[in-house]
């Protein structure tokens, strides 16, 4: 067990000890709003986007990938995961969430497969996905062309209903503020 999970274990036991989650109000797994948040894994957005916009726990499926990003509109898992959103849990708009200064907006593929190759990754592995990295990452040419090209396959999917919104944001993640595109 590493210093943090066992950081992370202790911090647990009194949180269940303490019964800090009576501090979180009841919610049970379906989605108040009826919204699904599809945002970045960028560290200053956790536990700040859903207050930022006026949401609470229980009100939204939140969804995070790196750059808020997806491959495609049917084999992505994210595309899967709003599948199940909507149909299983009545989501009827989608919000996508970028934010400022990205960090996945700034990586480049050659610089990201170097340092896989130089913590040990096998060659081969890089190679298999160097392309698909490459397209991935091209969708940002800037932060709001990632969030528009997001919203389009989302709102392009054949697996999606067309009676679903969908909007694009992008939020500062000092202020929270966000701008529509
Ligand atoms: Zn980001």
């Amino acid at each position: 067990m590493t210093e943090l999970l066992s950081e992370i274990i202790s911090a647990n036991q009194k949180f269940v000890q303490n019964k800090q989650w009576q501090e979180f109000f009841p919610v049970d797994g379906k989605p108040q709003r009826k919204a699904a948040v599809l945002t970045c894994m960028d560290t200053r957005l956790a536990g700040f986007i859903l207050p930022a916009l006026g949401l609470k726990r229980g009100d939204a499926k939140v969804i995070k990938t790196a750059g808020n990003s997806l491959l495609d509109n049917t084999q992505d898992p994210v595309i899967f995961s709003l599948v199940a959103a909507v149909f299983e849990m009545g989501i009827e708009e989608i919000l996508v969430v970028g934010h400022d200064d990205c960090g996945i907006a700034k990586l480049k593929t050659e610089e990201l497969c170097g340092k896989m190759q130089s913590r040990g990754i096998a060659p081969d592995a890089v190679k298999g996905i160097e392309d698909k990295l490459r397209a991935w990452l091209g969708h940002f040419k800037t932060i709001e062309d990632n969030v528009k090209w997001v919203c389009r396959q989302i709102q392009t999917s054949p697996l999606l209903p067309k009676t679903i919104q969908v909007h694009g944001l992008v939020m500062n993640p000092q202020t929270g503020q966000v701008r529509v595109v």
